[in-house]
């Protein structure tokens, strides 16, 4: 039977090893620089890399690497072994604290959206010790942030440390106005829910667009879809059942607390939730968490797809983004709460978040963006591409009673708000609303637009920013009101101001309905459809201020960021296409005509004998034109491609990409799809909808 206690974390240098294997003044050195930010001397850090060492090597290391997560959407390794020449010719194996601080790799392979030249190679990798280090696979692992020789940032690590470090600051202050006098730090705190499919690596094997595109470019729809309902919360077949077991056991040893698991609402379709943990480290476990699914489905035979659409006609998968706010004195500054007081802090927290979602929902948006992602958002299985916030009945009808200047009326009790009895909500005073891109969910948001692939650390620094300059906002207001006999009276007057302004972006009805489609634009809320109308407003003047404003990036910084997603997106698109195209005159069309040369043998033949040849002919002639329509699409296709590729100005690419070639991919498919229904399923090359999401 498995010990989890004993396995957990087994692989991570984490507190409770440091404990035992640093001297007291090493750890106590150490632990000033990550709880109150010291730099780390070199000395210090000797002594811990030859700890790390020694406990590395005990699990099997011979090498070490610095780990980072640059903008090319995974992360990045590279090995060194510990050893080092000793004098009599053999071999020591060493580690020093300069070696663990810090690392050059060269940067020039790492998409930086033209803020670094190729010729100025240089990169560096610095030790982030807010995040444990592990082993895996006989490396010991070091969680870096990356940037460039002169100092632009080049990946994504960096702005979410700043991010945390700027919401602190300011949520601290802010604090301070209500009272907390202990609070010294305030941490942003993320559980992501992680969606995934599972199919027979066998299957996957036969797909060319799985292999290089991570989704289905073709494929008809099977007669069964997930109509029933019957695969959320279905009990896990033991293929399944079996490979979830040996996750949560690969996790755990990471120290990543995989708490929940299930299936989902598509046919093949599963999730695993972590308990929440501070964002740093969430967004290091996320990336870890998707690699570690991915290798461990090979073990089992299949395949773990993390394309946010990998097949049309289901659901495709997200990451709910739950995201909360706790001081280091242990308030979840979400939580409602119970005493008045806390009530007011809450209330007007939540007016920042209100206020700061309208203001940048474009920024949040656009932190949701990608080619895969666009499928998704807006097709009635995931929330519109409108940004809106959900907040449920009680909640919202307390914010109602603050803008109206009226009482509140509870069924238990009755009292003025903000000013001596609010109520305290009941964790589950919320209902869930499915529907909604950002919902309260009792005590924290969950942001449910982000796609399943993507690393989490964007929308959660543009979220960090985004409250950090409404905390900040508010502080301004209310500062010169703190401690005086007017303090509540001011904050009602601030949040009834606020509402008055920003309540268009509440709305807790139906998301996937178009009503809200056509209310929401009537709200004058931005509908960004795709990536290329979304991403744009990253450079908009208001953004590239707060993100300079908070320290976060540079509007070079932004600039190359936005250039690097859209490039991203038009490569995405032209790896597609291309990869339809070869399908179709390699695999795809030579089956049809074979079959279509099959009838015409057949017609042939039976006509000489006088039989009817009714069938034949219906499908041989069907099947002919199709062929040539499919043939004729393919070369319109890669004409658009081509055109596509001479375009120069990168936005611009990426609307063509949007405009011309996206809809010859979807022509494409259709045709493609039809003749898949008449073909015969011996002859058909790839496995079919059927074979690949029923047989797991
Ligand atoms: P559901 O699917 O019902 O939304 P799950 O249990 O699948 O709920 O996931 C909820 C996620 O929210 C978990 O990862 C959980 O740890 C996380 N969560 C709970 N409290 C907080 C918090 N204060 N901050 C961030 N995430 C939280
Ligand atoms: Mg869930």
């Amino acid at each position: 039977m498995l010990n989890v206690p004993a396995i957990f974390a087994s692989n991570v240098f984490n507190d409770q090893v440091m404990r035992t294997r640093l001297s007291k003044a090493v750890y106590k050195q150490f632990r000033r620089t990550i709880d109150q930010g010291e730099p780390l001397d070199m000395v210090t850090a000797d002594f811990l890399a030859n700890a790390m060492k020694e406990w590395a090597i005990e699990k099997g290391a011979t090498h070490y690497t610095h780990w980072f997560q640059p903008m090319t959407g995974s992360t990045a390794e590279k090995h060194d072994s510990f050893i080092t020449p000793s004098p009599n010719g053999m071999a020591i194996m060493d580690f020093s604290g300069k070696a663990l601080v810090k690392g050059e790799p060269d940067a020039s392979s790492f998409p930086s959206g033209g803020l670094r030249r190729t010729s100025s190679a240089r990169g560096y990798t610095a030790w982030d010790p807010t995040s444990y280090c592990f082993v895996k696979g006989g490396s010991l692992y070091i969680p870096t942030v990356f940037v460039s020789y002169t100092g632009e940032i080049l990946d994504k690590k960096t702005p979410l440390l700043r991010s945390m470090e700027a919401l602190s600051r300011v949520a601290v202050r802010f604090l301070r106005i209500f009272g907390n006098e202990n609070v010294t730090r305030v941490t942003t705190t993320v559980g992501a829910e992680q969606e995934y499919f599972l199919i027979d690596k066998a299957m996957w094997d036969q797909r060319e667009d799985l292999i290089l595109t991570g989704r289905t470019l073709f494929g008809a729809k099977p007669p069964k879809g997930q109509e029933l309902d019957d695969q959320y919360f279905a009990n896990l077949r033991p293929r399944i059942a079996a490979y979830m077991a040996d996750l949560d056991e690969e996790l755990w040893k990471l120290g990543i607390y995989s708490k929940t698991k299930h299936n989902e609402v598509a046919p093949a379709q599963h999730e695993m939730a972590p308990i929440f943990t501070t964002t740093n480290l969430g967004t290091d476990q996320n990336e870890l968490a998707m690699e570690v699914m991915e290798k461990v489905a090979l073990k089992h035979g299949l395949v773990c797809l993390l394309h946010e659409k990998p097949f049309e006609g289901v659901n495709g998968s997200g990451k709910h983004n739950n995201w909360s706010m706790s001081t280091n004195d242990g308030q979840n500054l979400l939580d409602p709460g119970d005493t008045p007081m806390e009530n007011l802090q809450f209330l007007t927290i939540l007016c920042a978040l209100i206020k700061g979602v309208d203001e940048h929902a474009d920024l949040m948006r656009l932190s949701a963006a990608s080619a895969g992602n666009d499928h998704r958002l807006g097709a009635d299985e995931a929330p519109p591409a409108i940004i809106s916030m959900f907040l449920g009945e009680e909640l919202d009808a307390v914010l109602q009673a603050i803008e109206d200047g009226t009482a509140y009326r509870t069924q238990v009790r009755e009292f003025e708000i903000g000013v001596n009895a609010l109520p305290s909500f009941p964790k589950d005073s919320t209902d869930r609303n499915r529907t909604s891109p950002f919902a309260f969910t009792g005590n924290r948001f969950e942001f449910r637009m982000v796609g399943s692939s993507d690393n989490i650390a964007c929308p959660n620094f543009l979220l960090n920013a985004i409250v950090a300059e409404e905390l900040s906002w508010f502080t301004e207001k209310l500062e010169p009101f703190a401690g005086t006999e007017g303090f509540e009276r001011a904050v009602k007057d601030l949040l009834r101001e606020v509402l008055q302004k920003h309540r268009r972006i509440i709305f807790n009805g139906d998301g996937y309905s178009e009503a809200w489609v056509q209310e929401a634009a009537r709200r004058g809320l931005p509908n960004y459809a795709s990536t290329v109308d979304a991403m744009p407003h990253y450079t908009d003047e208001k953004n590239v201020e707060l993100l300079s404003k908070f320290g976060i990036f540079t509007p070079d910084e932004v600039k190359a960021r936005t250039e690097i997603h859209l490039e991203k997106y038009s490569k995405t698109l032209r790896i597609e296409a291309r990869t339809m195209v070869e399908m179709a005159r390699t695999q795809l069309i030579p089956a049809t005509l074979r079959y279509v040369r099959e009838l015409c043998d057949t017609l042939a033949l039976k006509k000489q004998l006088g039989y009817s040849a009714f069938t034949e002919d219906e499908l041989a002639r069907k099947l002919s034109d199709l062929a040539d329509a499919f043939y004729i699409s393919a070369q319109e296709l890669e004409q658009r491609v081509n055109r596509a590729c001479e375009v120069k100005e990168i936005l611009e690419q990426a609307r063509f990409f949007h405009d011309h070639v996206l809809d010859e991919m979807e022509r494409m498919r259709t045709i493609s799809d039809t003749i898949e229904r008449i073909m015969p399923r011996d002859l058909w090359p790839i496995p079919t909808y059927s074979e690949m999401i029923y047989n797991v």
